[in-house]
């Protein structure tokens, strides 16, 4: 059975990726695993995170330490992973040439990671992009999501407005939204995109 799962999303009450694992892993159903990166998202971590792990191990890239939980858990027999390029495929590799599972260190550096990533409370978006096609308004989404989080981060930093004064050339702006619920009914994250756009609006526009 194919399903969603991530260190992020272990706990997420949405996609319950831990839950799933639980189920399948305890009737013996072997698993292909989706979404081993979060669409990316583990890969290109905040500096803070990045430390993290890079101070565990110096030589592992931060994507490698999400393919390794994954491919530590008993019963995953194929990981499904996109890459962009060939610097990420020759990672990739690596990961699996050269396969450790986590040790029990490892997995305490990967909760440390979770509990500070949830402390932030950033907008889960992986910027998978299935909303945008579809919004009436033309407002691009995961953009302004991206702006949003980094000013939940750095609410002191103005570059998140440029980068939106920037996108409004060929978006909408948050503030266009009309709450139709397009994106809302396709989003793989269940995100709560009509408050989010209302929040991004409000420091934003
Ligand atoms: S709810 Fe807002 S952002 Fe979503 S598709 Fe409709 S207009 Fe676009
Ligand atoms: S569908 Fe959801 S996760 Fe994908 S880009 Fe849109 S808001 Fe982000």
């Amino acid at each position: 059975m194919q399903i969603q799962l991530n260190y992020a999303d272990w706990n997420n009450k949405v996609v319950r990726s831990g839950e799933l694992y639980d189920i399948l892993h305890s009737r013996n159903i072997p698993m292909i695993i989706m979404e081993p990166v979060k669409g990316g998202t583990l890969a290109n971590m905040a500096p803070e995170f990045e430390k993290m792990f890079k101070d565990a191990r110096p030589d592992k890239s931060v994507a490698s330490w999400a393919l390794r939980f994954v491919a530590s858990l008993p019963g995953v027999v194929t990981i499904l992973s996109g890459m962009s390029n060939w610097e990420q495929m020759q990672d990739n590799i690596d990961t699996f040439k050269n396969f450790e599972p986590l040790t029990d260190d490892d997995k305490k550096v990967v909760d440390a990671v979770v509990t500070k990533m949830l402390g932030m409370q950033l907008v889960p978006c992986t910027s998978c992009r299935y909303c945008t096609d579809g919004c009436p308004m033309g407002i691009l989404i995961p953009d302004i999501f991206r702006a949003l989080n980094t000013l939940r981060q750095f609410p002191n930093d103005n570059r998140p407005h440029f980068f939106y004064n920037g996108l409004l050339g060929r978006s909408g702006r948050a503030a266009d939204c009309i709450a139709c619920g397009q994106c809302e009914g396709v989003c793989p994250q269940h995100l709560e995109i009509i408050e989010l756009l209302k929040e991004a609006s409000a420091v934003l526009d």
